[in-house]
C-alpha cells in the first residue's frame, strides 16, 4: 500500500516525515503495510483545541506569541500540494503578519511540550510548501502544545529546507524497497500506535 503518487513516484505528507524521523520503522507499518493512521492526533486536537482552547484564544491579545495587531490573516486548515516533489500537507494555521511574514503552526496533544526532532521535520514540509504556495522564504514556525496551553517558536532556515528535500529520496526509497528497517530505540516503542504490529515481527 503506497498511496497516491505524482508522476509515477509516492506522494509523501509532512505527516509522513515527521513519523519517519520518529522511526523508520513505524512508516513501514503505515505507508508499505498499510496499518491504519494512528486516529488519537485528531480526537485529541478536536477535543483539546477547538473546543476549550479554540474559545480561551478568541478572547487573548496575543496569538501564538503575536500581537494580534501584528495579523493580517490566519488561514485553518491549509492544505498544500507540490507536484514537483511530491509532497503534500495539511496546516493546522497559518499565521499571515502584516509585514508580509508566513508563519505554519502546528498543534500538538502531548505530554512533552519541547520541539522533537520530528516535529521540527514536519514544520520544515510546512515552510518548503508555504515557501512555493506564497513565493516567501518561511523563516520561522510554532508548535502549539495544546495540553499545556503554551506556544514554541523555531526557526526554520534554508539548509533545514535543503536537508529535507535530499531526504525525501530516502524516504520514497524506503517505501519502495519494503525492506523492514530496524526497530528504533526502545524508549520510543512505549508511545507507539503501530506497536502491535511491529511486535509481530520480532
Ligand atoms: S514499536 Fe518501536 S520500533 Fe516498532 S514501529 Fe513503533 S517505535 Fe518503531
Amino acid at each position: 500500500m503506497r498511496g497516491s503518487t505524482s508522476g509515477g513516484k509516492p506522494v509523501i505528507s509532512a505527516w509522513d516525515i515527521s513519523q519517519y524521523y520518529y522511526c523508520k520503522r513505524k512508516l513501514y507499518f503505515l505507508k508499505v503495510l498499510g496499518v491504519p493512521a494512528p486516529a488519537r492526533r485528531k480526537m485529541e486536537r478536536g477535543r483539546e483545541v477547538d473546543e476549550a482552547e479554540g474559545k480561551l484564544m478568541a478572547r487573548r491579545k496575543t496569538l501564538y506569541g503575536f500581537e494580534r495587531g501584528e495579523i493580517a490573516e490566519v488561514i485553518e486548515g491549509l492544505y498544500l500540494f507540490d507536484e514537483e516533489l511530491g509532497l503534500e500537507g495539511e496546516v493546522d494555521q497559518t499565521v499571515i503578519l502584516k509585514s508580509g511574514e508566513v508563519i505554519p503552526v502546528d498543534v500538538k496533544y502531548t505530554d512533552i511540550s519541547t520541539i522533537q526532532k520530528h516535529y521540527k521535520k514536519q514544520l520544515t514540509a510546512y515552510a518548503i510548501l508555504l515557501d512555493k504556495q506564497f513565493n516567501t522564504n518561511v523563516r520561522r514556525a510554532v508548535v502549539r502544545f495544546a495540553k499545556q496551553r503554551k506556544s514554541v517558536h523555531t526557526p526554520i532556515t534554508w539548509r533545514d529546507k535543503k536537508t529535507l528535500m535530499a531526504e525525501l529520496q530516502n524516504i520514497r526509497s524506503l517505501i519502495n524497497n519494503e525492506t523492514i528497517p530496524k526497530p528504533a530505540s526502545p524508549r520510543k516503542c512505549g508511545y507507539c500506535e503501530v506497536r502491535k504490529y511491529c511486535e509481530a515481527y520480532k
